[in-house]
């Protein structure tokens, strides 16, 4: 009897099957470093082959896990199930088409060639996670993810305006278009954006670009202590401003982020105004743009809100040192390792108002566990990354931190807030879902994947069922976006 593999065998060419140790490992996990092996990784050049796939996956109820980069922090791309991974990362076709301002992409190609590319006619895409170099537009599409620019540009279901790819059933479909708007019945295609990869593959997207910012503006402001600067960043809100960038980063972040620097590329802190009169500092980084006039006059509205009570503040002259100083910023993350072996990295979001009382609530959290709870995020849409950092090998650690993140998750709902604004849920954020959401939401959530995909083959395990991610260990991997 031929096994599902050996079915797919027939349908594909030998070298869109990948049974490799090497690179069934490769596909095993993503940021989150939880890995399951599969038993395949496939790689398929066409539609053609997708369908095939599916058909097979289908028929012998195969789990089956769409990939591009593997950034995702969540376990998301982990294949928990095991069965395959459908690996889209090698589908790069991209066309900006500049009299419609917006480009059809296919799902491998990365958020910086697509921007790279309609920066050539002039054109911008705005949605900027961190891991623009590598994350690919199937998968933020799939997590719906944002960035730093999200206060004043939005997050990727901003800029999606169609959709086409499979359905879990195999059946190829189309949401939306070319079009700016469109009011034709239910709304799937909002409702594939950050389904992470349940409801559907997307094989293609059309995304809408808008005209690139002549120039940027970049400011350095240095605080006493975090209510200082989250004062600041209300003062600017209340100024009526919405810089392109306004990042919060505390001082836990900013002592952590200048010793990685230090130590990995002193030179990269070259025009980074390391001399604080006192101590570290809480920092805001700001940005505005447009064109240079407009760029001036709200950076000058942000400096009159914001400037009153810092201690320090460091324009960017050039184009570099503005380079320098979101180099540093980019570091923050990988910088949390120099206060523990083992991160739990959240993007718990707040209601703009709530954001003071938010800090003094991690503020606690970090005095009665003891541990480290770097934290930064974007101040201008109250979307704030906590990190709580622990020593893996330390059991007491480790009670600490998962009593940590289930405290810190209830304070954030109970703040009106929400567990996750851009990285989604996965596998790390699935026991908090019953906080988030009630019964009749869960319950709704379910029928939608049943309906979707009767036969449970794609991404399960993710999203509505609670995983208990403490029961795994974290496997120890250089991925391409550590430092
Ligand atoms: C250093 C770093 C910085 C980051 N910064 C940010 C940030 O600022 N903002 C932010 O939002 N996120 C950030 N992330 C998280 C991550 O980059 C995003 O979640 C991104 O959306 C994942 O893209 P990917 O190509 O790696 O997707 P993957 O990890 O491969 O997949 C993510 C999910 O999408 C599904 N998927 C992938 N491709 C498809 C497809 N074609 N069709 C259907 N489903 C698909 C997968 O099944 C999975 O559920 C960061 C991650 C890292 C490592």
């Amino acid at each position: 009897m031929d096994t599902p593999l050996d079915r797919l065998r027939n349908a594909l060419p030998p070298e869109a099957i990948d049974t490799s140790p090497e690179g069934t490992f490769r596909a095993s996990l993503d940021n989150l470093r939880l890995s399951r092996c599969p038993e395949a990784v496939l790689r398929p050049a066409d539609e053609e082959g997708v369908a095939a796939i599916l058909a097979v996956a289908n028929d012998c109820g195969i789990p089956l896990t769409t990939r591009g980069a593997g950034s995702a922090t969540t376990g998301a791309t982990t294949p928990a199930a095991g069965g395959w991974v459908l690996d889209l990362s090698g589908w790069t076709q991209l066309a900006v088409r500049e009299e419609t301002m917006s480009a059809f992409v296919q799902p491998g190609v990365t958020v910086k060639a697509l921007d790279d590319a309609a920066a050539q006619a002039g054109l911008a895409y705005p949605p900027d996670p961190g891991s623009a170099r590598h994350a690919t537009l199937g998968g933020t599409i799939a997590c719906n993810a944002g960035g730093l620019r999200g206060a004043k540009y939005g997050v990727t279901r901003d800029y999606v305006m169609g959709l086409e790819g499979f359905l879990p059933t195999g059946e190829f479909v189309r949401w939306g278009g070319n079009l700016r708007k469109f009011a034709c019945g239910y709304n799937i295609r909002d409702l594939w954006i950050g389904s992470e990869g349940t409801l559907g593959i997307i094989t293609g997207a059309i995304l809408r670009l808008i005209p690139r910012p002549a120039v940027r503006r970049t400011t350095l402001l240095a605080y006493a202590d975090e209510r200082a600067a989250l004062d600041a960043a209300a003062a600017v809100r209340k100024r009526r401003v919405i810089p392109s960038i306004l990042e919060f980063l505390d001082r836990e972040t900013v002592g952590a982020t200048l010793r990685l620097w230090q130590r990995v590329a002193p030179d990269k802190l070259a025009a980074f105004p390391t001399k604080w009169t006192g101590q570290t500092p809480a920092l805001l980084l700001v940005e505005t743009d447009g064109e240079p006039a407009h760029a001036d006059t709200e950076m000058a509205a942000v400096l009159e809100a914001a400037g009153a009570h810092a201690t320090h503040r460091h324009a960017a002259r050039t184009e570099e040192e503005a380079e320098t100083l979101w180099t540093v910023r980019r570091g923050c993350s990988q910088a949390m390792f120099e206060l523990g072996d083992t991160k739990l990295n959240e993007d718990v979001v707040l209601p703009l108002d709530a954001q003071i009382p938010f800090f003094e609530i991690v503020d606690r959290l970090r005095r009665e566990t003891g541990l480290p709870m770097p934290t930064f995020g974007h101040a201008a849409d109250g979307n704030f990354h906590v990190h709580i950092m622990y020593d893996a090998g330390n059991p007491a650690h480790r009670d600490k931190a998962r009593d940590g993140i289930r405290r810190l998750m209830e304070q954030v709902v109970a703040l009106d807030g929400a567990i996750s604004g851009e990285h989604g849920i996965g596998l790390a954020k699935t026991p908090f879902m019953h906080l988030q959401h009630g019964t009749a939401e869960l319950g709704l959530m379910k029928r939608l994947k049943e309906t979707f995909d009767p036969n449970n083959v794609l991404n399960p395990a993710k999203l509505l069922e609670p995983f208990e991610i403490w029961n795994f260990p974290r496997t120890k991997v250089r991925l391409p976006w550590d430092h």
